[in-house]
């Protein structure tokens, strides 16, 4: 197997793991998503490595659906995912197509820690989860100290880890997917010319 294809199959394996600590931690700490919520899907902010993006652009690569997705990705001027499938008119409800090889940003969404100016813990969570779970989000609150969350940069650097040059910078989502299916794509290429 070529070199970027296992990295690929690493990167899914470090990200399904780790990705489980934060949902754990998210259960029991009953700061569940609401049903069916694709706000934070929908943000155009959302930023990922090219990395976290290999086991997606191989996944469309052997649904040979890669070379579709990057012309569609060259020509899409919504910084939205390209994967968030609405199920609403106003774009708040809705679910990702791509669950299993989602990069390792949207599993650390929920509840999980950021790192605040002084170096303390801080909960990361959105307005809709405290909405719906006040008292657990209150109760978490308190018990940080002894319990605290675990925090969105370490997840981020164990998938680092397995190769700093393609986490070197975070991009715009679909930009990061169209770096990682060009050099999935030229990596499968350069195998069948060889
Ligand atoms: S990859 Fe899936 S989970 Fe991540 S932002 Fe896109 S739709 Fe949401």
């Amino acid at each position: 197997m070529a070199r970027l294809e296992l990295l690929s199959q690493q990167v899914l394996a470090v990200m399904t793991e780790v990705g489980q600590e934060y949902s754990k931690y998210q259960q029991a700490s009953g700061l569940l998503c609401r049903k069916g919520c694709g706000e934070c899907c929908r943000h155009p902010g959302i930023e990922a490595t090219v990395l976290e993006m290999l086991p997606l652009a191989f996944q469309l690569i052997d649904e040979q659906r890669a070379d579709q997705v990057l012309i569609d990705l060259a020509e899409r001027e919504d910084e939205r995912c390209y994967f968030y499938q609405s199920h609403s008119d106003d774009g708040k409800q809705g679910q990702c197509s791509v669950y299993q090889q989602r990069p390792g940003i949207c599993r650390f969404f929920g509840a999980a820690g950021t790192t605040g100016r002084s170096g303390e813990t801080l909960l990361s969570t959105c307005r809709t989860i405290k909405t719906d779970h006040p008292h657990a989000y209150a109760e978490t609150l308190i018990a940080m100290e002894s319990s605290p969350p675990p925090l969105i940069r370490h997840g981020q650097e164990q998938i680092r880890q397995l190769d700093p040059e393609l986490s070197n910078s975070a991009l715009p989502i679909n930009q990061a997917l169209t770096a990682a299916l060009e050099k999935a794509l030229f990596e499968q290429q350069y195998l069948i010319a060889i």
